[in-house]
């Protein structure tokens, strides 16, 4: 299928119709599945046949959702995981090894910085953080045993935008990966692949599923780099997408081309109006002409994005104070849903972060984080607008 645009291949790529010939596609809630004989089972335990032997290492409605995503991405293969979190384990732990080192944007998901500092550490592979946005201190990072370059962008909550086309460049010549985690673009705005990535990871959690059902994630790539490393230690170790959360990941992938469309409308919209407001001090959000690489982010991303970020004029008291007068907006670390959320991540998602590289970082006191719903922009507005009166 892969002379379809994407939002043909959102809605019917990956499946194979049963002899039920069914419309919607089928779940699979099976552990494992049935030979015809002894020859058989014994086939496919050698290889020799293809198929299904047991939903750890393969179910149709998982391999659905990872043929549909792979086509979506602009990849060859793809697996899916149990969470985003254990992709990201999965892809460390099927091309890493103890002596490997890592170069990661500082400005990634606090979690991964955790898997990485405390658990891949333990196991020999280093990783050290840097700009997300200066290529330059890529470069410096480099050492002889550099493995691989993480990153995700725009980065969350501020939006800053790394070079994918500088980075993948740096990252060939110095024979390492690049490896991109996708998630606030989703595939719809940003086939990293395409750019220069060698991996694409997601957490399928936020935008895929887009009505905070179920906890996924996938990683995606060449057959090369996905087969024998990361689905050879997804199906040893066992972080498996479960059939069911496949499914609701399958049918949120139908609607991600269009919801993904409708975030980014209400999101820029949005992002306009608090740039106006007297209360607020500053705004971080892809898609505004102020923002610091606007540029950039028009040449890689087709739009600016779901999430808008914001600091008021004031303390950490008036930023709860804005919080607190919402009454529509869901109060919640989430993100990627169609019900708009709101956070203060100085003391939710960063508050593990040290003050004084938190500050550094510019998650500051005074900054607000929203991940805009599919809601009406004009009651989202209004919910805002309630607390951010109080300030002026
Ligand atoms: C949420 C998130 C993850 C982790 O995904 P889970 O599905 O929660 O395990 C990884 N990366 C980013 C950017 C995220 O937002």
């Amino acid at each position: 299928m892969n002379e379809f645009d994407i939002e043909t291949l959102a809605v019917r790529a990956g499946y194979q119709q049963t002899a039920e010939q069914e419309n919607s596609e089928a779940i699979f809630p099976t552990s494992s599945f049935r030979y015809k004989s002894a020859a058989q089972a014994a086939a496919r335990f050698s290889g020799e046949e293809s198929g299904n032997v047991y939903s750890r290492f393969t179910n149709p409605t998982v391999r659905a959702f990872e043929n549909r995503l792979a086509l979506m991405e602009g990849g060859e293969s793809c697996v899916g995981t149990a969470s985003g979190m254990s992709a990201i384990l999965s892809t460390f732990m099927g091309l890493c090894q103890s002596g490997d080192h890592i170069v990661s944007s500082q400005s990634i998901f606090g979690t991964t910085k955790v898997l990485f500092t405390k658990y891949l550490a333990k196991f020999g592979v280093d990783v050290t953080f840097v700009s997300q946005t200066d290529v330059s201190e890529w470069q410096a990072a480099i050492q002889k045993n550099t493995k691989a370059f993480f990153l995700e962008t725009p980065s969350n909550p501020l939006t800053e935008v790394a070079d994918l086309h500088a980075l993948s460049t740096l990252a060939k010549a110095n024979e390492c990966l690049l490896i991109v985690d996708n998630c606030f673009c989703t595939p719809v705005l940003q086939r990293p692949l395409e750019q220069g990535a060698d991996i694409v990871i997601h957490s399928a959690t936020k935008f895929i599923d887009g009505q905070g059902r179920g906890i996924g994630g996938a990683v995606v790539g060449s057959a090369e780099l996905i087969e024998e490393p990361v689905r050879g230690f997804m199906r040893t170790a066992g972080p498996t997408m479960s059939a069911f959360n496949a499914w609701i990941f399958l049918k949120g992938l139908e609607t991600l081309p269009v919801r993904m469309r409708a975030h980014c409308e209400n999101a820029k919209e949005l992002a306009l109006w608090l740039t106006e407001h007297p209360a607020v001090e500053n705004v971080f959000y892809p898609g505004l002409e102020s923002h610091p690489q606007f540029e950039l982010a028009n040449k890689q991303q087709s739009s600016g994005g779901g999430l808008v970020s914001f600091k008021v004029k004031g303390t950490k008291e008036d930023a709860w104070k804005v919080i607190d007068s919402t009454e529509m907006l869901s109060i919640t670390a989430n993100l990627g849903d169609v019900k708009t959320s709101i956070t203060h991540p100085a003391t939710t998602t960063h508050s593990r972060v040290e003050p004084e590289a938190r500050i550094k970082a510019g998650i500051s006191d005074n900054l607000i984080r929203i991940s805009v719903g599919l809601e009406s922009i004009d009651d989202i507005k209004k919910d805002l607008a309630r607390g951010l009166a109080l300030l002026v």
